[in-house]
């Protein structure tokens, strides 16, 4: 395949690449072997690399982001526009994109009035968690300072976000990790932990079980991701999140939901939480808001949490007592209006239900034929197909033949996800995060590639 608009040799760059960049979440070694991979270009929900290969992404430009495609004329022209006006200012003052999206976003979040401004969806949680202590010192005498997260969920790569990591593995080396974060049982049913008939109530009350142990008024806030993602795409099982939010009002528990994810259409509504009529206190998302078209991440809040900071006047330090240089940035907001502007006027969120109904229906019916598929989970588009090597016991298939399905994948040209490796002995779920304009054709094809790459590898088990 021909690139659309590039015809340079990107041999030096790849060598620049392979000399001075530290990939993400990358094993280097593996590139004594072959090139790195760059990717040159971008077009609705195509990619190219730097030999002209063209690949259907099916996660959005890796980790879940990209939610209107590539090449969006419109997101680069009021970024443009906006950045030779006034690209920059930041402090106590505002930004006239930083308002306007401001008000857009807010008045998708009915009860979220405040929205805070910064640049990646870990510093958007740790922005949470400071308010959380904050308010813990402020109005609880400095009791309630325990944040409860969950097993399998993940919040961020800093020292804080990942004193919250459900995925073990993804902390390992990295502590000490700060104290008073506690963790609370997941809710996967395919992965039960109780044999029980309403396992959505039990994983619950699994969590109320460490409120009581702990002490209720210990414990300021419970975080979760109302889907899981990298650590399993994990959807709650019913009566799931009615029983979480009648134990949060309860004991007096602040909910903050990580829609890092989940947010801005993803799951087939604005946000996550709206499938399962949730109230949250705090809501931070970061990838899809500007769907990588800027480095932008917000924190969402009540008028209630925000009135306990500027009511605080007696305490002269009792305003929120932080700063983001970078949510000073117009680019971001500039873009984020386009974006929602685009999802609203192409009826992306239907699109997201509609064409993730597909997926997810295409790939239960390959689990007729394929018995490597233990299990099918997902929510608009946004899907996840277990592997196991055997479907009676349930034995996750081995991260060795579930990267062969990716790489056959990649192989056929499409771009498929698995959960990552920090998930001891469950890094074993594919993962589809397709972005929202995906159309019939490109889903049939994601489901297509899928379908060769098990039945080769299945004849490799
Ligand atoms: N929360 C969730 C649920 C995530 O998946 C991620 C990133 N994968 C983060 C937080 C952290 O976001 P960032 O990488 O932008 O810091």
């Amino acid at each position: 395949m021909e690139f659309p608009m590039h015809d340079n040799d990107l041999s030096a760059i790849v060598e620049a690449d392979r000399a001075h960049v530290w990939h993400h979440m990358f094993q280097h070694a593996a590139l004594d072997t072959r090139d790195p991979r760059i990717i040159v270009e971008g077009k609705g929900m195509l990619v190219w690399d730097q030999n002209g290969r063209e690949f259907l992404d099916a996660v959005s430009g890796g980790v879940w982001t990209v939610n209107v495609g590539y090449g969006r004329e419109r997101i680069a022209n009021a970024v443009r526009d906006q950045i030779l006006k006034m690209n920059y200012f930041a402090g106590s003052a505002g930004t006239v994109p930083g308002a306007r999206f401001a008000e857009i976003l807010t008045s998708k979040t009915p009860g979220l009035t405040r929205m805070y401004y910064c640049n990646s969806g870990s510093e958007a949680n740790e922005k949470a968690f400071k308010m959380i202590r904050q308010i813990a010192h402020q109005r609880y005498g400095g009791r309630k300072t325990k944040i409860l997260f969950r097993e399998r969920d993940y919040h961020g790569t800093t020292i804080g976000t990942l004193s919250a990591c459900g995925q073990k593995q993804r902390a390992e080396h990295y502590g000490p990790f700060a104290p008073d974060f506690v963790e609370v049982p997941h809710c996967l049913e395919y992965r039960k932990q109780w044999d029980v008939e309403n396992y959505g109530l039990r994983a619950a009350e699994a969590i109320e079980e460490v409120i009581l142990r702990e002490g209720p008024d210990t414990v300021g806030a419970l975080c979760l991701e109302p889907v899981t993602a990298g650590g399993g795409v994990i959807t709650p099982p019913s009566g799931y999140w009615e029983k979480v939010q009648e134990i949060c009002r309860t004991y007096d528990i602040l909910l903050h939901i990580d829609e890092v994810v989940c947010g801005m259409g993803r799951t087939g509504e604005w946000f996550g939480y709206q499938n399962f009529g949730i109230e949250p206190d705090f809501v931070t998302t970061a990838k899809g808001v500007a769907s990588g078209y800027a480095a932008i991440a917000v924190m969402l809040t009540t008028e209630e949490v925000f009135s306990m900071f500027r009511d605080a006047p007696e305490d002269p330090l009792g305003y929120f007592r932080d700063i983001s240089t970078f949510g000073g940035c117009t680019a971001g907001p500039a873009a984020a209006i386009e974006n929602v502007a685009i999802i609203e006027e192409e009826g992306l969120l239907a699109n997201s239900k509609a064409m993730g109904a597909r997926l997810k229906s295409g790939l239960e019916a390959l689990m007729d034929k394929h018995p490597l598929i233990g299990d099918v989970r997902g929510l608009g588009l946004y899907a996840g197909a277990e592997l196991v090597a055997d479907r009676a016991t349930r034995e996750p298939l081995s991260e060795k033949l579930v990267g062969a399905v990716v790489a056959d994948c990649d192989r056929q040209g499409v771009i498929i996800g698995a959960t990552n490796r920090s998930v001891p002995g469950f890094n074993n779920t594919l993962c589809f995060s397709p972005a929202l304009i995906a159309d019939e054709g490109d889903i049939d094809r994601i489901l297509d590639a899928v379908d060769t790459a098990l039945e080769k590898v299945a004849a490799e088990v």
